[in-house]
């Protein structure tokens, strides 16, 4: 089997049973298109709404058709003046083994700059995510207070570790006494507060942010982002990244009335999508395999190996099973 469908729509919680494995043939060769083989696959929590048909800002996938996310491939065979056999690109493929493209959208990675599987994590979607959010909502400047929901994820661990660049005092939020030990052993976050364990999230923020928050960067929703709220700071910036709290709800749970403290506070809470700044990654990228190469940042990845564990891989962000980035190798 050298594809991967979507099956079913899940409802709540996705399953194995809502994606179907099955053998597509890859067609021919013509001009202009190059013959990839894929090395690494990114699961992401934000495939979830993608698998539902509502009306977002990518489209739906459709049923029974091939599961794309990025991805980074080999060229095996090419008809296309831009790529040759040998090069590695990365881009948004079909979760096929094997797949014909135009080369539209795609771009090449150097494998010896940085590992391929880093093209997914830190030198790619996750580390845009994190920079543009972080400068150009969060727009912090240095001695502020920055709170990291989901920091020991993908994209919190990065925006902790540019915050530390950029000068801030910088607090996260994760799930386990290891994972805060992780961000600030590793990440350099200085406080840490684990969610999972402490009573009362309102008292906790104000107990490790005694100053308030001037930029929270939320990758998670629901009652961790109520409970920053109350501390947010006069012109406060929350960068409102992801819910992955929320995206597996059938309905979505009442939270507090934001408009009060927004008020109050001048404060101001944006949304956003990476792809808006698609024009500017060159920038990122510079930045960060600049950081990179100087030993300023950090990146756990969790690696799964084999082409026919990539649904479970998918699954098993909602169950936090990985550290970092969660990529498959096939
Ligand atoms: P990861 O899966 O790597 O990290 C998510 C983190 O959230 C985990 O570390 C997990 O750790 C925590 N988490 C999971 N479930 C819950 C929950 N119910 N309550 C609180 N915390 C939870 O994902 P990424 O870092 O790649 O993505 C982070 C967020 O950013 C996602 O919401 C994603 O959709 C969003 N995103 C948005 C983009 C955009 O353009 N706006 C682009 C890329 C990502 P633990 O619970 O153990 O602390």
């Amino acid at each position: 089997k050298n594809t991967i469908l979507l099956q079913n729509r899940p409802t709540g919680t996705p399953e194995l049973s809502d994606f179907k494995f099955t053998s597509e043939e890859v067609p021919e060769l013509r001009d202009g298109q190059m013959l990839l083989e894929t090395k690494y696959v990114s699961v992401d929590p934000y495939l979830r709404g993608r698998m539902n048909d509502t009306k977002s800002y990518v489209p739906p996938f459709e049923l029974h058709k091939p599961i794309t996310s990025a991805i980074v491939a080999e060229v095996k065979e090419s008809k296309n003046d831009k790529f040759s056999k040998g090069d590695y690109v990365s881009g948004m493929l079909a979760w096929k083994r094997e797949q014909v493209s135009d080369g539209k959208g795609l771009h090449k990675v150097d494998p010896d700059q940085a590992p391929l599987s880093a093209y997914l994590g830190i030198l790619g979607m996750t580390g845009m995510t994190a920079y543009f959010g972080l400068t150009d909502i969060g727009k912090p400047k240095k001695g502020e207070t920055l709170l990291v929901s989901g920091a020991a994820g993908a994209v919190g661990s990065v925006v902790g570790q540019i915050g530390k660049i950029m000068g801030l005092r910088v607090v996260g939020i994760a799930g386990s006494d290891e994972k805060i030990e992780m961000i600030k052993s590793e990440f350099g976050f200085d406080e840490g507060i684990n969610y999972k364990t402490t009573s009362d999230m309102k008292k906790a923020v104000g107990a490790a942010c005694p100053d308030g928050v001037d930029v929270y960067f939320d990758n998670v929703g629901g009652e961790i982002s109520d409970a920053v709220l109350f501390h947010i700071n006069k012109f406060a910036r929350m960068v409102i990244c992801g819910a992955i709290s929320v995206y597996n709800e059938t309905s979505l749970p009442k939270g507090l009335s934001v408009q009060p403290f927004l008020i109050k506070n001048s404060a101001l809470m944006q949304g956003f999508i990476v792809g808006n700044y698609a024009e500017r990654f060159p920038e990122a990228m510079q930045k960060l395999s600049g950081w990179l190469k100087e030993g300023k940042l950090n990146y756990e990845e969790t690696i799964v190996e084999g082409f026919e564990n990539i649904p479970q891989a998918f699954l098993d962000l909602f169950s936090v099973k990985n550290k970092g980035k969660m990529v498959v190798k096939v």
